[in-house]
């Protein structure tokens, strides 16, 4: 099953998945989807993100015209943030979550979350890691490899680094 098939010591990649302040009532649909998509949740938490914090994780995107709307939106309402893992996790997530703009998603990919629980090209229900080291920089934002128990950020693999 896909817990066995994922199960630590397997290759893996793993990818950052934000559930946004928009789309956090929809939780338990969003998990049922990550789960139908053949990916697992391997770590989880609820949090609200600064001004900070938000402008970090949207770093690239600070010049761009939508910048302050996007940081004023992400820090509107608490967050779930979830590390998935499985075979092609990070585009596997993005394929669930849809295209940018939900209108555009309920027009092209009518099943997907952004289609099902977005509003506009603002308000889009959720974040995919867009490539695997943005997964890796994103996923220490907010999982530091240092603390804690669990798999190390920088690893293709998964193992736990304390035991
Ligand atoms: P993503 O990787 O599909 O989330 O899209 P981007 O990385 O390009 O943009 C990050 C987030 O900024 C998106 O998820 C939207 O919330 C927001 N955003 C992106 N493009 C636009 C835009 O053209 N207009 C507005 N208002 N918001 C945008
Ligand atoms: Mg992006």
């Amino acid at each position: 099953d896909q817990y066995t098939a994922n199960k630590l010591g397997s290759k893996k990649e793993r990818t950052l998945a934000m559930i946004k302040p928009d789309a956090v009532t929809k939780v338990g649909d969003i998990i049922q989807m990550i789960y139908d998509a053949g990916l697992i949740v391997t770590k989880a938490k609820m949090t609200k993100l600064s001004w900070k914090q938000a402008g970090d994780f949207y770093m690239e995107h600070q010049s761009k015209s939508f910048f302050n709307n996007l940081v004023q939106f992400v820090t509107s309402g608490p967050v779930v943030v979830m590390e998935l893992m499985g075979d092609e996790a990070v585009s596997v997530w993005r394929k669930v979550l849809g295209p940018t703009d939900s209108g555009a998603a309920r027009k092209d990919a009518p099943a997907s979350l952004r289609a099902r629980f977005g509003t506009d090209g603002t308000k889009n229900a959720g974040h995919g890691s867009d490539s695997l080291a943005s997964a890796a920089r994103e996923l220490e934002l907010f999982f530091p490899s240092t603390t804690g128990h669990g798999p190390s950020n920088t690893a293709q693999y998964s193992y736990c680094t304390c035991c």
